[in-house]
């Protein structure tokens, strides 16, 4: 596992990319310029890693694209210490920024290839979530719950009502939500029952899936 300055002359490149698309986080875009995103994907994509671009790992899955990593991350407005869960593992891309940020990590991931590799891999490279497991999305993680915030990293066909209910009071949930286009939404949580409600454009993810298959 190479890191080399080339790597991160490439890096700090993309990090000006996603801030000329609108990311103005400073801590966001320390962690797109400190993580190794190539370490994150097949060794054949090396060359691709620092192109703002969604790519395919293990399992038919993808990294998400930089960007719409950055922009989820903004909007989960973490501070350290932060009680954070991530539906959708996948290659521990996103994880990894998140643990970069100071926030206590959860994460789940249906894919039983990509959690076995996942769970390896990121130690090895430093980032140290709480707790990895190989479950279902939709039912969130009511063990550690409540959260301050939780982000899906693939798209939901609706809002599951686990995540609206694990969040602590302000607590805010950043979720695609649409089958074949999904539009970014940010849940912030008000009162036991109140929620407030915000829209961010047009993503595209792959789908958060009901069943294993
Ligand atoms: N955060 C990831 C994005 C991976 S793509 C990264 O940065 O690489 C979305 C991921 O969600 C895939 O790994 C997919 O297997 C996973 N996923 C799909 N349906 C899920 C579900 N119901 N519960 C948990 N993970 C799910």
């Amino acid at each position: 596992m190479k890191d080399t300055f080339k790597h991160q002359g490439m890096r700090q490149q993309l990090v000006e990319v996603v801030r000329a698309k609108g990311i103005t986080n400073e801590k966001v875009l320390k962690a797109i310029g400190t993580i190794p995103r190539h370490l994150f994907m097949d060794s054949s994509f090396l060359d691709h890693a620092y192109q703002d671009k969604a790519f395919p790992i293990a399992a038919d899955q993808t990294i998400s694209q930089p960007y719409t990593v950055a922009f989820q991350t903004e909007l989960l407005n973490i501070k350290p210490g932060d009680q954070i869960l991530e539906i959708g593992t996948g290659s521990g891309y996103q994880t990894a920024v998140l643990c970069l940020m100071g926030a206590k990590v959860f994460s789940i991931e249906r894919q039983q290839e990509l959690f076995r590799i996942t769970s390896k891999f990121l130690p090895k490279l430093g980032y140290r979530p709480k707790k990895l497991i190989f479950g279902d999305g939709y039912k969130g993680m009511p063990e550690e719950a409540p959260f301050d915030g939780i982000i899906v990293t693939a798209g939901a066909p609706f809002v599951p009502k686990p995540l609206l209910s694990q969040l602590k009071i302000g607590g805010r949930l950043v979720i695609p939500v649409g089958v074949d286009v999904q539009t970014m939404t940010l849940f912030i949580r008000k009162g036991p029952k109140e929620f407030e409600q915000h829209e961010f454009g047009e993503f595209r993810f792959v789908p958060l899936l009901e069943d294993r298959n």
